[in-house]
């Protein structure tokens, strides 16, 4: 019976795990992990215990949790077989042996950074070296017991292995040429050094609700709408230059293009309103379930305004001015070629097949740099190389140089839009092969289409993917490509692809479309794309680019 007097019944709503709102049990396995026992803490077992005791040794709850703070993954055995990963324990597809990710900030080094890269692939990493699309170079076959050195021959050159994954910051990407590029709004490079200076390694903002990434640019280039927080150049009416903030983008399961909240950011102000972001990101965020956590859902359930209001009064302590939307550039730009830098250099980029190279080739590339004038190398979003400082004289012997260690300094549009995440060689996620079948798709293409490579003035991006995440950013390529196991003609089960069409960023910014049912073998990759390509160029109108 109710009466008027009685009080009223409210629906408890079920907590998302925010620490903010007093939710502070471990809401899932992970949680709890990271409250056990902060992951930081775990690069001191590993250079006392660990390295001296070998991978039986490893505690489980560090080898598939902890150790990603120090960019560690146990690496894929050999020979284990795609597309079957559901019935296997992920003990059973652990090697003892690591793929070690290198964060590379901005992905700014120097030739003799380059060089040091270089000796410790040759020396404990069988000379393995790629170069990630999030300007990371990521190294394979790496043992526990090395790990000591490793790190202290990195940190002598000033480079780190620190949150280079787990749930923390991870490494900012920036504009490879930043402060030289003529057509930059602003340089973003004192920013990104600031928030390393300040932020690295602070375990206040290294236990997140998931995993975090920046992106700072002042000019366009580093896929910044998929980013959890990116600050955009953009020139003030009144202020002049400063940045744009974005926050909420990201991929694989339900991806978001991130949000503007519409404030101007001046440069020496980045830091600060970036730690004001991941503070109330790591108070707000989602802890409950892990497929809800990245900061896109909280953005999406609040909307800017608000995420805007919580900024200002919880974190900031004041409110930002208010700030126009960047002009969005025409082209997409992956900076292969050489450039006239803002000094009368040349930038000189060139191009890996999906990033893959390996230690000879960074000793080779710091080399030939170096024998050019230049002291400074730039890893690229879109897993690629640039040569900075190079004096005109010295371009056309490099691009040579360059070209005879395999990284086509004048790529044919193929090889330039061609990207892969790591695949079934290594990542115990992956379901298909992607490297080689990225370099086989090269050269595949590069003969199909020799015919019509003049007509095409912007590089097709061809994306391809070892599962459903989105490591190589399959949802923003015109042709994005997922690995999954499919049935041939023949009905056999093989490693294949489904197709999503038209994704872009930028003018085109949104995702690909999947297409139902449409999904291709592996092995009919080649024709697949060169016919997809092909009606492309028939059908388009004069300058138009490829369908959304
Ligand atoms: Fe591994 Fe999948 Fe990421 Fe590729 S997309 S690296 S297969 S998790």
């Amino acid at each position: 019976m109710t009466s008027a007097s009685a009080p009223k019944r409210t629906k408890q709503r079920r907590g998302e795990g925010q620490w903010a709102l007093g939710y502070r049990e471990p809401l899932n396995p992970n949680e709890r992990s990271k409250k056990d026992d902060h992951p930081l803490n775990v690069r001191a077992r590993i250079e006392n215990i660990y390295a001296h005791q070998g991978f039986e040794s490893i505690d489980p709850g560090d080898l598939r949790g902890r150790f990603r703070w120090y960019g560690l993954y146990t690496q894929r055995k050999p020979g284990i077989d795609g597309g079957r990963t559901a019935t296997l324990e992920p003990e059973e597809l652990d090697d003892s042996y690591f793929m070690l990710r290198v964060r590379i900030d901005g992905g700014a080094l120097t030739t003799s950074q380059l060089s040091l890269l270089g000796e410790l692939s040759q020396t404990y990493a069988r000379d393995s070296a790629d170069i990630t699309d999030r300007q990371n170079i990521q190294y394979h076959w790496i043992r526990i017991e090395d790990m000591p050195t490793i790190w202290a021959r990195l940190e002598e050159a000033g480079l780190s292995t620190m949150t280079a994954c787990g749930d923390a910051p991870r490494v900012i990407l920036s504009s490879p040429v930043g402060g030289i590029a003529s057509d930059e709004v602003i340089d973003p490079t004192p920013a990104v050094e600031e928030i390393q200076n300040r932020y690295l390694g602070d375990p206040s903002l290294a236990n997140l609700p998931r995993k975090y990434k920046t992106a700072i640019s002042g000019l366009q280039d580093v896929a910044h709408e998929v980013h959890d927080i990116a600050f955009v150049g953009v020139e003030h009416p009144e202020h002049g230059p400063g940045f744009d903030l974005w926050v909420g983008g990201g991929l694989s399961t339900n991806p978001m293009i991130g949000q503007r909240l519409g404030t101007w950011v001046p440069r020496d102000e980045v830091p600060e309103v970036w730690a004001g972001v991941t503070k109330l990101f790591r108070d707000y965020g989602y802890r409950r379930l892990r497929h809800r956590a990245r900061i896109k859902f909280l953005v999406r359930d609040w909307g800017a305004e608000k995420f805007r209001e919580v900024l200002e009064s919880e974190y900031l302590g004041r409110q930002l001015v208010d700030g126009p939307a960047p002009e969005v550039p025409e082209q997409p730009r992956d900076h292969v070629g050489a450039h006239r830098q803002k000094d009368g250099n040349y930038y000189v980029g060139a191009a890996p097949i999906a990033g893959r190279v390996s230690g000879g080739t960074l000793l080779g590339v710091a080399k030939a740099a170096e024998r050019a004038g230049s002291g400074r190398v730039r890893l690229t979003p879109q897993q690629k190389l640039v040569v900075l400082d190079v004096p005109e004289s010295e371009v056309a012997g490099l691009q040579s140089e360059l070209n005879t260690l395999g990284l086509d300094a004048t790529a044919s549009p193929w090889r330039r839009g061609v990207m892969a995440c790591t695949g079934i060689e290594f990542c115990k996620l992956a379901i298909v092969e992607t490297k080689d079948r990225a370099k086989q798709l090269v050269a595949d293409l590069e003969q199909r289409l020799a015919d019509i490579t003049d007509g095409i003035t912007t590089p097709i991006s061809v994306h391809l993917n070892g599962c459903p995440n989105s490591c190589a950013r399959i949802q923003t390529a015109d042709i994005g490509l997922k690995g999954q196991i499919v049935t041939d003609d023949d009905g056999n089960q093989v490693e294949g692809f489904q197709v999503h069409l038209g994704g872009g960023l930028g003018l085109d910014a949104g995702f690909g479309r999947k297409l139902r049912g449409h999904k291709v073998t592996s092995a009919e990759l080649g024709d697949y794309v060169e016919r997809v390509v092909r009606t492309f160029v028939e059908q388009r109108e004069e300058g138009e680019r490829f369908p959304q």
